[in-house]
């Protein structure tokens, strides 16, 4: 069976409540696709249910960089750097064209977050955790040079720079393509599945999940010999269905990406840079967009349903126009947004910006295993971790043992080059294939860097359809995620598997109605099912560039 066409959801849910699983995980963001992977590449049987889409918290709502997290040295958290420093190296390698290496600039400025001589000992500091060879070595620059790299700085201000290599991805699509690879070890997971309750046997021992299924509305069950919660935000909500949240919880704050035209803040590098409030911001060039981001505030509003205020827009402008007081930009320049949550772990006397990005697992009486905090960067770590507790548990209970962890080995779906050069060669390759097709060099990038070598079968597919070029790839990429990605919805199509309502907005409005009846014929959609998706997308659309001041703080 294809455990990844929406088409065959009904299969799959059979599937899932007829057998018994060795694990079945609750949540589809990146820690949760990473647990099942990590799982089912060892041997064990995995089934994970998301209650939306796979990757709609924060998987989908981060700063979509795979990074060391600089900022962390500074809080002396140095096993965390190390860590995440050196997976970096590693997510790159399993998926080189999804993980793409990216030089950022630190511009060093009077009185400034980072000293010259500081920032030249913290960035080697960070190069030597993480093991960083070569030219990616961090570089020390002159104000001169450091204003030659990037001319719209502050000329006022700059005193010099640090440059130093990250790397660069789509969170959505990361966690799409490790649900997928999980798929290649035999997981089953389901979108749109919610865990509603837990089932625990005769001696109050966790065995499995009530389920939901929101598309037809329909309740099963799932059976499992041990559950994870990896639902992120919504962890302690979890942990309260099992009557064990007490000690350390979750405290939620709330992060806001904008997204403007590069012509409009045409940066020629990702820049990290200083704010006025003391925080320090970073603008990324993705294509034809720059984005700029993050705010870092508690939030206590509704998990299900976080927005972009005006404030947010303010301060991240306000930021941007006091660095860069050539670029101006305001609110009507902004084309998009995310805001997301991210799952931190409460800790006594501390602000938002100070908590601690390190992850925690959770064990209760009844057996259930839950895991928050971490990073996008280092998913591949929690996960590891967290199976290792399973499968010792396993081996005690059942004596059988998976041995450790191989997915430091596993290409992710759509990667398997060898290196960042097997990238470039196949870009080269598929450079006349594009022209052919009568489409741009943006598409190219954008192709390769969402969907890899999975690129040609979405080309092949485009014979299907006699339209324009643009309407053609738009429906060949819908055809592709709804029968090979689970691809559920609009939204999940335009926002999580090409990232287009927030990368190339332009682009959508020519092909709406096309996509929709795309939709609607495969998955067999009638019309209030179509109206409310089309609603669903639109309201996705305003409120992405359409911002109002939160009640508390209204003018
Ligand atoms: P989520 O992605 O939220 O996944 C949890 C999932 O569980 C959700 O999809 C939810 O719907 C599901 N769920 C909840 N309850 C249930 C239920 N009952 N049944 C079924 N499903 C359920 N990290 C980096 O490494 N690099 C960055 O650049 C970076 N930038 C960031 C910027 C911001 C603004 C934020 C907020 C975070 C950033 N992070 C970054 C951190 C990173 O994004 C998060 O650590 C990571 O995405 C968390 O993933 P998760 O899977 O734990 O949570």
């Amino acid at each position: 069976m294809q455990l990844l066409s929406s088409k065959n959801r009904p299969q799959i849910i059979d599937h899932l409540q007829t057998n018994e699983f060795d694990l079945v995980v609750v949540g589809g963001g990146i820690t949760g696709a990473g647990i099942a992977l990590d799982a089912a590449s060892r041997g064990l049987s995995v089934a994970l249910v998301e209650q939306y889409d796979f990757a709609s918290g924060t998987s989908s709502r981060s700063t979509k960089l795979i990074h060391g997290g600089l900022r962390y040295l500074k809080q002396f958290e140095i096993s965390l750097v190390r860590e995440v420093g050196r997976e970096r190296a590693i997510v790159h390698r399993l998926a080189p064209h999804l993980v793409v290496a990216e030089k950022m600039l630190l511009p060093l400025i009077e009185g400034g977050s980072y000293g010259k001589w500081a920032t030249s000992f913290g960035l080697a500091v960070y190069d030597f955790l993480a093991d960083v060879q070569g030219d990616d070595r961090r570089v020390m620059l002159s104000r001169e040079d450091t204003l030659e790299m990037e001319p719209l700085l502050r000329k006022d201000l700059v005193v010099g720079g640090g440059l130093y290599a990250e790397y660069r991805t789509d969170d959505a699509r990361l966690t799409i393509e490790i649900i997928k690879t999980a798929a290649n070890h035999q997981a089953t997971s389901l979108n749109y599945t919610r865990a509603e309750d837990l089932l625990y046997n005769e001696e109050g021992r966790i065995c499995g999940l009530k389920c939901k299924d929101l598309i037809a509305d329909r309740e099963f069950d799932i059976r499992a010999k041990y559950v994870v919660s990896a639902a992120g935000p919504w962890v302690d909500k979890v942990r309260k269905k099992d009557n064990s949240l007490k000690g350390k919880h979750l405290y939620p704050t709330k992060g806001v990406h904008i997204v403007v035209p590069h012509e409009r803040f045409p940066i020629r590098h990702t820049v990290y840079f200083d704010v006025p409030d003391g925080r320090m911001i970073f603008a990324v060039r993705r294509h034809r967009v720059t984005y700029i981001g993050t705010t870092d505030t508690p939030y206590t509003g509704d998990l299900n349903h976080v927005v972009t205020n005006q404030e947010d827009v303010d301060y991240l402008l306000n930021g941007v126009n006091n660095m860069f007081p050539d670029v101006n930009l305001n609110t009507n320049d902004v084309e998009s947004s995310w805001a997301g949550l991210r799952p931190l772990i409460f800790e006594e006397g501390k602000s938002a910006s100070e908590l601690s990005r390190k992850d925690e697992i959770f064990e209760s009486d009844s057996g259930l295993l839950s895991i928050a905090g971490g990073k996008l960067t280092g998913y591949r770590k929690m996960a590891e971790r967290i199976v290792n507790r399973v499968v010792k548990k396993y081996a005690k209970n059942y004596d059988r043992d998976f041995g450790p962890s191989v997915t430091e080995k596993i290409y992710l779906t759509g990667g398997s080059f060898e290196d960042s050069a097997a990238v470039q060669q196949y870009k080269a390759r598929l450079k006349p294939r594009i022209a052919d097709k009568g489409l741009s060099n943006y598409y190219l990038d954008y192709l390769v860097h969402n969907y890899g070598k999975q690129t040609d079968e979405i080309l092949d597919r485009m014979e299907q359809f006699k339209d324009s070029p643009e309407t053609a790839l738009v429906r060949a990429e819908a055809w592709f995620t709804v029968h090979k990605e689970l691809s559920a919805s609009l939204r999940d199509f335009f926002l999580r598997r090409s990232g287009r309502l927030y990368f190339n907005r332009p682009s959508i409005p020519p092909t709406l109605d096309q996509i929709l009846t795309d939709f609607k014929s495969y998955l067999g959609w009638d019309e209030q099912r179509a109206k409310k998706e089309y609603d669903q997308l639109k309201q996705e659309l305003f409120e992405a560039a359409h911002f109002r001041y939160s009640d508390s703080e209204a003018p």
